[in-house]
């Protein structure tokens, strides 16, 4: 398979990088060497330590330009982590393009690597789509972020990491990814491709997989556009995630 930067098409590529498909920063914000990992192909679902979770996916260049990215996801990582521990921040900010952004990042990584359990593998994407993952174009107005209102049962919301994408199977036999979710310590944010894609969850009620027959009901989940404030319930106390969406 030959190595190729999956941001190729902006021109400037240098020598691959190792790349963490989930950001090593996020893989790290827990403090350990390890992480639960689900809904990742050529993973195997439990725990795996973070140095085994590298693809050749992104030069050092690129990759390197998208490191506030990882690090926006692994601040939110950090935390949840911390909640309901001695000292755990009541309220977190982030800029919502950004995380929005990060989300993106991950969907094309995980296309990119082979990684999606039940997604096609793809090398390249179009120049629009990766232009928005760098910033110098906007996200399409009705796609993009939405986060799930916290429905997670005691198990679900073990999970540190899950990673799964929905597609759509097309008149011509091909799989089209459609969105990706991504839960992080039980919060769920999904990047959709289509503007319509909420209603249609509303609709179809699909379920993503995740792997050992953990398949989740999106229209249960809720999921808000672009929402601003995320109020998460946890032992009674009130944690709130604030999301900022510049106009
Ligand atoms: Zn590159």
């Amino acid at each position: 398979m030959p190595r190729q930067c999956w941001a190729a098409s902006l021109g400037g590529c240098n020598r691959i990088s190792g790349e963490h498909v989930i950001p090593r920063a996020v893989l790290e914000a827990s403090g350990q060497r390890s992480v639960s990992t689900e809904g990742l192909a050529r993973m195997p679902t439990g725990t795996v330590g973070t140095s085994a979770m590298t693809a050749n996916i992104l030069c050092n260049h690129h990759n390197s330009l998208l490191s506030p990215l990882d690090e926006t996801l692994a601040a939110l990582q950090r935390w949840q982590v911390a909640m309901g521990k001695p000292g755990a921040q009541h309220e977190l900010r982030l800029h919502g393009p950004r995380l929005e952004r990060a989300v993106l990042k991950l969907f094309l990584g995980t296309l990119a690597s082979g990684w999606g359990a039940a997604a096609p593998t793809l090398r390249q994407f179009d120049l629009e789509v990766v232009r928005s993952v760098f910033g110098t174009t906007p996200v399409p107005m009705g796609c993009g972020l939405s986060v799930g209102h916290n429905t997670w049962n005691s198990r679900q919301r073990s999970m540190e990491v899950a990673v799964s994408t929905l597609n759509s199977s097309m008149a011509d036999g091909t799989v089209q990814p459609q969105c990706v979710v991504v839960v992080l310590n039980g919060l769920p944010l999904l990047f959709s491709t289509s503007p319509t894609l909420l209603a249609d969850i509303r609709s179809f009620k699909p379920k993503v997989d995740f792997g050992q027959g953990l398949a989740l009901d999106l229209a249960a989940m809720e999921f808000q556009y672009h929402p601003s404030t995320f109020i998460c319930d946890m032992n009674g106390q009130n944690y709130r995630l604030l999301l900022d969406w510049p106009t």
